[in-house]
C-alpha cells in the first residue's frame, strides 16, 4: 500500500536546493549571509573578493572566531546553527544570523568550499561540497578565521542561472550589501575586490560619521546632523544621522535604516521617516539619513521573511509615531546650528574618492560625489562642487555661516530683523544677515504662510463644503474599506462626504469647496491605502496636509507680482510667525544663501 502513495518526502539536498530558492537570489544574497556570518563570529576585518559580479566567485574572508573540525563539517547541514536553541531565542536575538539555513542552501547551489580554524595552532579544516555534496576534505594550515568560496553560483540550476544579469549590476548589488554592513559596523575594516581591483577600502573607524564620510562622502556628511533620542517609557531609541532637506534625492535608495543593528527596508519605518520630512521636500525627493532604530528584541519579529529584510513590530503605530516626530522636531531651524563634520576629529585623512569609486560601475556608491545641483542661486561654468572653487549656495536658512552661529532666541524675529535691500524680478526679497546676502523666494514664502494659516482656520472653523450634482463611486479593496470606514468623520471634518454603500463601496457626495475640479476619487482611494499601510493616525494627518496644501497654491502671492518695502516687510514678519521657514509646503527652498566670501570669490577679491 505504501508504495501507491503519492506524496513523498522530500531528499535533504532537494529540501536545500529549495530553501536556496528563498535565501539566495542573486551573488549579493550570499554575500550578505557571508558577511553576516563573519559579523556574528566577531571579525574585525573582512575582505570581500568577487570575480564577473559575483556570478564565477565570491570569496569572504574574515578573522573572527573560526570553527573547530566538528563545526566546519555542522555548519553545512540544514538548520545547523551556533545562535538559537530554544524557541524563546527568536525574541532575544542578538545575532544577524539565527535560521541556519544559509551555508547549506548556498551550498548546495554552487561549488563551495570553507575553510575555517578556532584554534591558534595554525591549523584549520577545508572542505569542498559540489551541488550539496561533500566531495573533499582536508587540514590545512591556517590562521583563526574563516574563508568561504563560492564558485559557479547556481551551476546546478541552469534556469536560476539565467535570471542573472549584468556583471556590473550583480556588481553594484554586492556593493550595497557591503555598504550596508559597513554602515552598521564601523568598527570592522571592509575591504571589497572585483576582479581582483579594489573597489572599496574601509578602515576601522571610531564611529558612524567617519564611516559616512569613507562611504558616501565627506560633502554629504557635512550636511548631515547627528541625532540620538531615548524614548525610556516607550523602550526605544533613534540614532544616527540624517540629512538636512536640502539634501536629496530622486529615489529612496539613501534612506539607510537599521533595526537593532540589522539593515531593513520596512514599510512603516520607511513612511514615518518621509513623514518626518513633510513639507520640506518636493513630491518625489527623497532624503538622505542612515538611521538606527534600537527597541527591545520582544517587541520586534525579524523571523518573518528569509532574507530578514522584513520586520513586525508589536506596536507599529508607535514606532511609526515615535520615529516621525523625532525627525520633525530634529528638521526645525534650529537643530542645525552644528553640522556634524566639524565634529570629526581633524586628523582624518583627506575623502579619498579613489578608494570608493567602483571605476565604471554604475552604482549608487558613486552618487554621492556627484552633489545634484539644487536649484543653484547661480551657476559657474566649469567648476563643480568638491573642486572648492565657486560653489552654488545651497545653505538653507539654518546652515550657519563660519563666522557666525544662531542663537535659538534670534530665530523667532529673524525674518523681521533682516535688512531689506528690495525686490528683485517681482519674485525675490533681497536681503543682508550680517555679512550674507538672502534670496527670498516671495511665491514659495507666501505659500509656506498660506498653508499653515488655511491649516489653523481648519482646526478652528471647519473647512467649506460643496456637495456633488452627481455622487461619485469608489470601489476599494477590503482592508482599505474598512480603514476607510474607521475615518468617515475625520473626513467629514476635512469637507469630505463619504457614505458606506454597501461592502466596499462607498459613494462620494461632496467635497471642500476648493477642490470641487479635483480628482477626489483617487484621492479617497489614496487616503484609505494610507490608512491601511501605516496603521496610524499619522495617515490621514499627512493627507490633510496634502489637501490643505493644494488649497494654499490657490491663494498666494505668485512670481512675478511687484510688493512695495511695505508689503515686503509684512511678508518677513509673517514668516517669523510659521513652523518650518526653510521650504514651501511643496518642499522648494523659500531662501538662498550667499556668503560674502563667495560673492568676494566671485570678484576674484579672494
Ligand atoms: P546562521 O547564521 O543562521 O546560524 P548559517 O548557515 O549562516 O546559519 O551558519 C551556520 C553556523 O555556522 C553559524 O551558526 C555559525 O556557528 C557557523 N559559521 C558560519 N560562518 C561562520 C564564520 N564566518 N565564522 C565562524 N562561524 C561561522
Ligand atoms: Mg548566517
Amino acid at each position: 500500500m505504501e508504495n501507491s502513495s503519492r506524496i513523498k518526502i522530500l531528499d535533504e539536498s532537494l529540501c536545500n536546493q529549495i530553501a536556496a530558492g528563498e535565501v539566495v537570489e542573486r551573488p549579493a544574497s550570499v554575500v550578505k549571509e557571508l558577511l553576516e556570518n563573519s559579523i556574528d563570529a566577531g571579525a574585525d576585518e573582512i575582505i570581500v573578493e568577487l570575480e564577473s559580479g559575483g556570478s564565477k566567485l565570491i570569496r569572504v574572508t574574515d578573522n573572527g572566531q573560526g570553527m573547530n573540525r566538528q563545526d566546519a563539517f555542522l555548519c553545512l547541514e540544514r538548520h545547523s546553527t551556533s545562535k538559537i536553541r530554544r524557541a524563546e531565542d527568536l525574541f532575544a536575538l542578538t545575532t544577524l544570523g539565527f535560521r541556519g539555513e544559509a551555508l547549506a542552501s548556498i551550498a548546495s547551489v554552487s561549488r563551495f568550499r570553507i575553510r575555517s580554524c578556532a584554534a591558534d595552532d595554525g591549523l584549520g579544516q577545508e572542505i569542498l561540497v559540489e551541488g550539496g555534496k561533500v566531495r573533499k576534505a582536508e587540514e590545512v594550515g591556517m590562521a583563526r578565521g574563516t574563508l568561504i568560496e563560492v564558485r559557479n553560483l547556481f551551476f546546478n540550476l541552469p534556469a536560476r542561472r539565467k535570471f542573472l544579469r549584468r556583471e556590473q549590476t550583480e556588481l553594484g548589488h554586492c556593493a550595497d550589501v557591503v555598504t550596508k554592513q559597513a554602515l552598521s559596523h564601523p568598527a570592522i575594516s571592509f575591504r571589497l575586490l572585483h576582479n581582483s581591483r579594489p573597489m572599496l577600502e574601509l578602515r576601522c573607524e571610531k564611529g558612524l560619521a567617519e564611516r559616512v564620510a569613507a562611504l558616501l562622502g565627506r560633502t554629504m556628511l557635512s550636511e548631515m546632523q547627528s541625532i540620538e533620542v531615548i524614548d525610556e517609557t516607550a523602550g526605544i531609541c533613534l540614532r544616527g544621522l540624517i540629512g538636512q532637506p536640502t539634501l536629496n534625492r530622486s529615489a529612496s535608495s539613501h534612506i539607510y535604516t537599521f533595526i537593532n543593528g540589522r539593515y531593513i527596508r520596512d514599510r512603516v519605518v520607511q513612511h514615518s521617516i518621509m513623514d518626518g520630512y513633510r513639507h520640506l521636500l518636493m513630491k518625489g525627493r527623497f532624503p538622505v539619513v542612515v538611521l538606527f532604530l534600537e527597541i527591545a528584541p520582544d517587541r520586534v519579529d525579524v523571523n518573518v521573511h528569509p532574507t530578514k529584510h522584513e520586520v513586525r513590530f508589536r506596536d507599529q503605530a508607535m514606532v511609526h509615531d515615535f520615529i516621525a516626530t523625532t525627525l520633525q522636531d530634529q528638521l526645525k531651524p534650529a537643530a542645525w546650528v552644528k553640522p556634524v563634520s566639524r565634529e570629526l576629529s581633524a586628523d582624518l585623512p583627506p575623502f579619498n574618492t579613489e578608494s570608493v569609486s567602483l571605476g565604471s560601475v554604475n552604482h549608487q556608491i558613486q552618487t554621492p560625489l556627484i552633489r545634484e545641483p539644487i536649484a543653484p542661486v547661480y551657476q559657474s561654468p566649469g567648476t563643480d562642487d568638491s573642486s572648492g572653487g565657486l560653489n552654488p549656495t545651497i545653505l538653507p536658512l539654518s546652515s550657519v555661516s563660519e563666522s557666525e552661529t544662531i542663537q535659538a532666541g534670534d530665530l523667532e524675529r529673524y525674518f523681521s530683523n533682516l535688512r531689506y535691500l528690495g525686490q528683485y524680478h517681482s519674485s525675490y526679497l533681497l536681503c543682508q544677515d550680517g555679512d550674507d546676502l538672502l534670496l527670498i523666494d516671495q511665491h514659495a514664502a507666501h505659500e509656506r504662510i498660506g498653508f499653515e494659516s488655511l491649516k489653523e482656520s481648519f482646526f478652528k472653523n471647519g473647512i467649506e463644503q460643496q456637495s456633488l450634482l452627481f455622487p461619485e463611486m469608489l470601489e476599494l479593496d477590503f482592508r482599505s474599506g474598512q480603514a476607510l470606514t474607521e475615518h468617515l468623520d475625520d473626513l467629514a471634518h476635512l469637507g469630505f462626504d463619504v457614505e458606506p454603500f454597501g461592502g466596499k463601496s462607498f459613494a462620494l457626495k461632496a467635497v471642500p469647496q476648493l477642490l470641487v475640479k479635483g480628482d477626489n476619487g483617487r484621492l479617497i482611494v489614496d487616503i484609505a491605502l494610507d490608512l491601511e499601510q501605516t496603521g496610524s493616525s499619522g495617515g490621514l494627518v499627512d493627507r490633510l496636509d496634502d489637501v490643505l496644501i493644494m488649497m494654499a497654491c490657490h491663494s498666494v502671492i505668485r512670481a512675478n507680482q511687484n510688493l512695495d518695502p511695505r508689503e515686503a516687510r509684512a511678508l518677513l514678519e509673517q514668516l517669523d510667525c510659521v513652523d518650518f521657514k526653510a521650504n514651501c509646503p511643496h518642499g522648494r527652498p523659500v531662501m538662498q544663501r550667499l556668503r560674502l566670501v563667495e560673492v568676494e570669490r566671485m570678484f576674484r577679491r579672494q
